[in-house]
């Protein structure tokens, strides 16, 4: 009598881009479709009676991993009964389940990965890969100016595939493959603290920029170093009492670039223009 054990689903889709996807140390039928040893699987438990085959029939080879939509059943099987047109995981088999995209993405400074994982997925799969790929978008997608903008939006998209798979029934006992993993909810994972990154980025800037007093707010009498050159000067109020400071403001003329008429202030001694569109101020600068 012959009896063929149970043999896993065999993964038809290649391994995802960028990692995601299930873990390969946990789900090694995803990550090396070929190299799967013939003997049962490890990794979950073997349904037991209904897989046997009648000793009358033939040896069956390894069944293809169905297609979505067609019912799991091989002559003489009769596990869980599967209704017809009903939409399996892409990754444990299991119904129902939903299709959907769920997006990922990477920052790397001047190229950015869009990444994208589509269904059909059970409800287990389905949060999982959510989790996955906001809790990497979290870690991996602010990197660069245009990441900043993305990432928060490839991110609230995944926010309609995560309530469609909430709203799933458990999937139904006897997949041929084992539900990922869906982990911890993103709020628990050390990721989700990387939402403030963008938070203290704006609130750096914002802090600099009101620390920094510019030139045009330049009173008479401030200090004033010039950070620039001669010829591309970047002046910027200090206090006196600074080691920077190296001009005090005698004088300044709102509306002009006319520096010649700095000579009506006493101490005179150079001069700081600026016109930016129409503002025109000109600084005059004398020694502290
Ligand atoms: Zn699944």
């Amino acid at each position: 009598m012959t009896t063929s054990p149970p043999q896993p689903p065999q993964n038809p889709y290649p391994g995802h881009p960028g990692g995601y996807g299930p873990p390969p140390e946990q789900f090694p039928q995803y990550a090396q479709p070929q190299a799967q040893p013939a003997g049962p699987p490890q990794s979950y438990e073997q349904p037991p009676q209904p897989f046997q085959q009648a000793p009358n029939q033939p040896h069956q080879p390894t069944q293809p991993f169905p297609q979505p939509g067609s019912p799991y059943q091989q002559p003489g099987q009769h596990q869980q009964p599967m209704p017809q047109n009903v939409l399996q995981c892409r990754f444990c088999g299991a119904f129902p389940a939903e299709q959907a995209t769920v997006r990922g993405h990477q920052g790397m400074i001047v190229v950015m990965r869009f990444l994208k994982l589509q269904g059909p997925f059970c409800k287990t799969c389905g949060i999982a890969t959510v989790r996955e790929m906001t809790a990497k978008s979290m870690l991996q997608g602010w990197w660069g100016i245009g990441s900043m903008i993305v990432n928060p939006i490839t991110m609230l998209m995944n926010l309609e595939p995560w309530a469609k798979f909430r709203k799933l029934p458990d999937p139904a006992p006897g997949a041929p493959g084992r539900p990922m993993d869906p982990g911890k909810p993103l709020f628990r994972r050390p990721a989700v603290l990387m939402l403030l990154l963008p938070i203290a980025l704006i609130t750096a800037i914002v802090v600099i920029n009101l620390s920094t007093t510019t030139a045009s707010e330049a009173e008479v009498g401030a200090c004033v170093v010039n950070k620039g050159t001669a010829v591309s000067p970047n002046v910027e109020v200090v206090d006196c009492a600074s080691s920077e400071a190296e001009y005090k403001v005698v004088g300044k003329l709102d509306g002009t670039v006319d520096d010649s008429r700095c000579d009506q202030f006493p101490g005179y001694e150079a001069a700081y223009t600026s016109e930016v569109g129409s503002q025109k101020y000109t600084l005059c600068l004398g020694p502290i």
